[in-house]
């Protein structure tokens, strides 16, 4: 969802009653786009509080595109990287990296498993890697990582796309994150990268330029043309962010609409299952199922029509998800949840 205010702007900007162009129709290298850019990358810095350290790059070809670059950039001399595997979306990051060097998972989870993320301390690090992979929001499955796992002095990566501006993060913890803007951060085509500089000097020599950290840098993220629109959707929404009061309360309204619906879930027991263990379920990605597998055709048909929209789990994974992204209201949260009890009560 975006904000109904962002909708409204757009709408009005993009009416075609303007005098002035709008975004689409204005070269990237001119000073009315340079603004866009750094304005957005000035509100990042303060919404997150990003110290100087760290480079903040506007990227496409989403989180998919950091799988490949990721390794690129940062294997370097070491050539070696440990991968926590948690879930969905960790194994797809897995996969992409063993093309480029040598790949160890340092947790894993087994098919059929429930979603869980194995305990720090058992975990088998290389002190040696050139960083350490996780991902922070498991969005097929339904869990997430409480805060910055321990990973001594090695770089820690992480895939945020999920949860990305949900809750303030503690960036010096990090040696760099990355996440794509269609889930939190408005529309598709943005992947949003903060790497400290230290790490800028490792890429592989056939790194391509539009994934290469260090060029990118240099060229203020205007090394070719950057998905213009999707850069100015996002600063409004950092703007919105900033007038909504910031990561911390995105926080609490995240875990305010999480906990209407797995409150929901839990008192529906006979009808519903999560599998997810209590201390990591997502605030983000409410994945639940029907003990009944053949009532989830009706079960949809009927969200629909009640207005309650793309309920459908990950393809690969199957059951049923509520994704709720920074966008999402307590009242569309709560109507799901009350929605939940009345199926229920007619299918238990
Ligand atoms: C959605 C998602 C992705 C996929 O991102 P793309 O921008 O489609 O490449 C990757 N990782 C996580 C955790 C996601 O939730």
């Amino acid at each position: 969802m975006l904000p109904a205010e962002i909708i409204a702007q757009l709408r009005e900007e993009f009416s075609g009653q303007g005098a002035d162009p709008t975004i689409l129709e204005v070269p990237f290298s001119g000073p009315r786009f340079r603004r866009v850019l750094e304005e957005a990358e000035a509100r990042l810095r303060r919404l997150v509080d990003i110290a100087s350290d760290y480079a903040v790059l506007f990227l496409q070809g989403g989180a998919t595109a950091q799988f490949a670059a990721v390794p690129l950039n940062l294997l370097g001399a070491a050539g070696r990287a440990d991968y926590v595997h948690t879930g969905y979306w960790s194994r797809r990051a897995i996969d992409e990296a063993c093309r480029y060097g040598s790949i160890r998972i340092a947790a894993s989870m087994s098919a059929g498993d429930p979603p869980a993320i194995a305990p720090r301390d058992t975990w088998r690090l290389d002190p040696h890697a050139a960083y350490v992979h996780i991902t922070s929001n498991e969005t097929a499955d339904g869990i997430e990582f409480d805060a910055a796992p321990d990973v001594g002095r090695v770089a820690l990566v992480s895939d945020m796309t999920a949860s990305f501006l949900t809750q303030p993060v503690d960036v010096g913890r990090y040696g760099l994150i990355y996440a794509s803007a269609q889930k939190n951060l408005g529309a598709a085509g943005l992947t949003i990268v903060i790497v400290r500089r230290d790490l800028l000097a490792r890429a592989h020599p056939h790194t391509p330029a539009v994934l290469h950290y260090g060029l990118q840098a240099q060229a203020g993220s205007r090394l070719n043309t950057p998905p213009m629109f999707s850069v100015y959707v996002a600063n409004l929404m950092l703007g919105w962010l900033e007038r909504e009061g910031g990561l911390a309360q995105m926080d609490q309204r995240a875990r305010a609409r999480a906990a209407q619906l797995y409150a929901a879930i839990d008192g529906c027991e006979t009808v519903y299952r999560c599998a997810a263990p209590r201390a990591q379920r997502s605030r983000i990605s409410v994945c639940f199922r029907l003990h009944d597998e053949r009532l989830m055709p009706l079960f949809l048909e009927q969200a629909t029509a009640a207005g309650l929209l793309n309920l459908a789990g990950h393809g690969r994974i199957g059951g049923l998800r509520a994704c709720l992204y920074n966008a999402m209201p307590l009242a569309g949260a709560q109507a799901l949840a009350h929605w939940l009890r009345g199926f229920a009560r007619r299918h238990g």
